[in-house]
C-alpha cells in the first residue's frame, strides 16, 4: 500500500489534517487505533444521554473548525451561544459583571485596549508570564483580574493566579474580541460530536481518503533521515504475527505527547525534541479535574440554561471549577424532559496526581458543594463521577507556545506533528483544529487562501 500521506490518529487534528490534505488532492490514509473517531473528543451514551466527552465548552470564534467545515463542505450548525457568566463568590451566584463595576471596569477596558494594540507576535513573547502579571501593567483592580481569570478556569482548567498563562489566555481573548466583540462564548455543534466526526470522515472518503479504524500504528519508519511509512497492526492481525506496512513519504502524527515516543525507535527523534516531549508528557504537567455528569428532571444550573458558570473556590473542596448544562445548548442530547449537566473542579497534578485518598475525599466534598450551589442536583436521576487526566498538557507559563513541538520535525524529512499538545493556540478542540490547519499548510508547503485571517502559526 502506498499513499502520499499517512495521518496517525483520528482525533480532531487528525480528522482535520486528513480532510484538508485530501481536499487539496493528496492521497491520504487516516489510521486510528480505536474503533471510534474523535479521540479525546469522542462521544458516548449513558442512560439515553449523549455525553460529548471532550466538549463541555466549545470556543471557536468562527475561524478554525467552523471554517474547515465550510471549506470541505460539511454542514456544522452552531447552537445558540452562551447567554451568561455566573460566578460563585461569598456563598452565592452573581453575574460576573457585578465584579467589575466602577474602577475595575476602567481597568478592564485598559487591558482590552492594550490587547487590541498588541500583535499576536507580541503575545508569543509572553510564554513565561502569568496573565495577572501582564494585566498589572495596565490596572491594579482585583475585579478586572477576576473576570479574565474566571474565564481561564473554564477554558484552561488552571485555578491559581500564577498558573493562568499570559500568552495562552491573551491569544484567546484577542481572537474573541476581534472576531466576536466579546471576551469569549461557548456553543455546541447541533446533533453532537459523533455526528460531526462521522460527517467529516465521510467527506474525507468522498475526497478519495481511506479511514482505517481499530488499526494501531506500531512504528514510524525512518530511513536515511526521511520518513518511508508506518507499521500497522489491526484487530485482524494474529497475535505475535507481523503487521502490515503502509508506505508514504509524509506522515502526520496526531498522537498526543504522552503517546508519541513509543512510535519511534530509540534515538530516531532529535535529542532536544525528545526531551521536550518527555517533559510535556509528564503526568504532573497535565490539566486534571474531578467532576460529575448529572441528569435531572429540571436543569441543574446556577442562573440560566445556557450559562458558562465558574468559581474560584467551591465551599468544601476549596478548588476552582465550572458547570455547564448541555441540554440548554442542544435539547437532543437528552431524553425528553431530562437535563444533562457537567460540573468539575480542577486540581494541581504536581501535588495530587495519584493521591487516591485525597481524590476520593474531594469527590465526596464536591457532590455536597454541588447540592448547595445548584439545589436542583438534589433531585438527580443519576450522577456519574469522572476523573479527567487527559484534558491536555496544562497551559501554564513555561509549558505553552514555543516549548511545544512544532508542526514540522525539520531533522526528519516528511515528519509532521499535529494536535493540541503541539505548538498552537486556542483551547481544546479549537486549538487542535488550528494546529491541524497549520500542519496541513506546512505539509502542502503553502498557505490556503480560505484561512486568510485565521489565527494559526
Ligand atoms: C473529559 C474531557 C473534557 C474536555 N472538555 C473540553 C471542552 O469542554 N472544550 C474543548 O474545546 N476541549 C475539551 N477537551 C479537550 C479536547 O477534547 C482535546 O483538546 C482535543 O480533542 C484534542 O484533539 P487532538 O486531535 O489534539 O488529540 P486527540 O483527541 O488525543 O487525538 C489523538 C488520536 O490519536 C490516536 N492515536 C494515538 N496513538 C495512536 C497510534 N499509535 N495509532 C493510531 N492512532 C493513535 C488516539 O486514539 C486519538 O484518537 C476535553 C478533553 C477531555 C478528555
Amino acid at each position: 500500500m502506498k499513499y502520499d500521506v499517512v495521518v496517525v490518529g483520528a482525533g480532531t487534528a487528525g480528522l482535520v489534517s486528513a480532510a484538508l490534505l485530501a481536499h487539496q488532492g493528496k492521497r491520504v490514509a487516516l489510521v486510528e487505533k480505536h474503533p471510534y473517531l474523535g479521540g479525546r473528543a469522542m462521544e458516548h451514551r449513558h442512560e439515553g444521554h449523549q455525553i460529548g466527552l471532550g466538549s463541555h465548552l466549545v470556543e471557536d470564534p468562527g475561524d478554525s473548525l467552523t471554517r474547515v467545515c465550510e471549506l470541505i463542505g460539511v454542514p456544522m450548525e452552531h447552537s445558540k451561544q452562551s447567554d451568561s457568566m455566573p460566578f460563585w463568590d461569598n456563598g452565592r451566584w452573581a453575574p460576573i459583571q457585578e465584579h467589575y463595576s466602577g474602577q475595575a471596569k476602567v481597568g478592564l477596558k485598559r487591558c482590552i485596549q492594550a490587547l487590541t494594540d498588541m500583535s499576536y507576535d507580541d503575545i508569543d513573547r509572553l510564554d513565561h508570564l502569568s496573565m495577572r502579571e501582564w494585566m498589572a501593567r495596565h490596572t491594579n483592580e482585583e475585579g478586572a483580574y477576576l473576570v479574565w481569570e474566571a474565564i481561564s478556569i473554564l477554558e484552561q482548567i488552571t485555578d491559581k493566579w500564577y498558573d493562568h498563562s499570559a500568552s495562552e489566555n491573551l491569544y484567546v481573548r484577542k481572537m474573541h474580541y476581534e472576531m466576536r466583540r466579546t471576551a469569549g462564548y461557548s456553543f455546541w455543534p447541533m446533533g453532537g460530536w459523533e455526528k460531526l466526526w462521522k460527517d467529516i470522515a465521510a467527506r474525507f472518503e468522498q475526497l478519495g481518503g481511506t479511514v482505517m479504524l481499530s488499526t494501531k500504528v506500531d512504528r514510524i519508519r525512518i530511513e536515511n533521515g526521511a520518513v518511508t511509512g508506518v507499521d500497522i497492526r489491526s484487530s485482524d492481525t494474529p497475535k505475535g504475527g507481523a503487521g502490515e506496512v503502509i508506505e508514504a513519504d509524509q506522515v502526520v502524527v496526531n498522537a498526543p505527547v504522552w503517546d508519541l515516543l513509543r512510535l519511534f525507535d530509540d534515538g530516531a527523534l532529535p535529542f532536544n525534541l525528545r526531551q521536550r516531549i518527555e517533559m510535556l508528557a509528564d503526568n504532573r504537567n497535565k490539566a486534571c479535574w474531578i467532576g460529575y455528569w448529572i441528569a435531572a428532571k429540571e436543569p441543574v444550573i446556577a442562573m440560566s440554561e445556557r450559562e458558562m458558570a465558574s468559581f474560584q473556590s467551591s465551599p468544601r473542596t476549596g478548588l476552582g471549577g465550572f458547570t455547564l448544562n448541555f441540554t440548554g445548548y442542544d435539547p437532543s442530547v437528552s431524553p425528553s424532559g431530562e437535563y444533562l449537566t457537567c460540573a468539575g473542579v480542577a486540581f494541581d497534578a504536581t501535588e495530587r496526581y495519584a493521591d487516591k485518598d485525597w481524590i476520593d475525599r474531594k469527590f465526596h466534598e464536591f457532590w455536597l458543594d454541588i447540592e448547595d450551589m445548584m439545589p436542583a442536583a438534589k433531585g438527580a436521576l443519576w450522577k456519574k463521577p469522572h476523573l479527567v487526566t487527559t484534558y491536555g498538557v496544562i497551559n501554564k507559563p513555561g509549558l505553552v507556545g514555543a516549548v511545544r513541538p512544532d508542526a514540522e520535525v525539520r531533522e526528519i524529512e516528511g515528519l509532521y506533528l499535529t494536535g493540541d499538545t503541539t505548538r498552537s493556540r486556542g483551547i481544546g478542540i479549537d486549538k487542535a483544529a488550528r494546529s491541524a490547519i497549520t500542519t496541513s499548510e506546512v505539509v502542502l508547503g503553502r498557505r490556503l487562501a480560505h484561512f486568510d485571517g485565521t489565527v494559526r502559526y
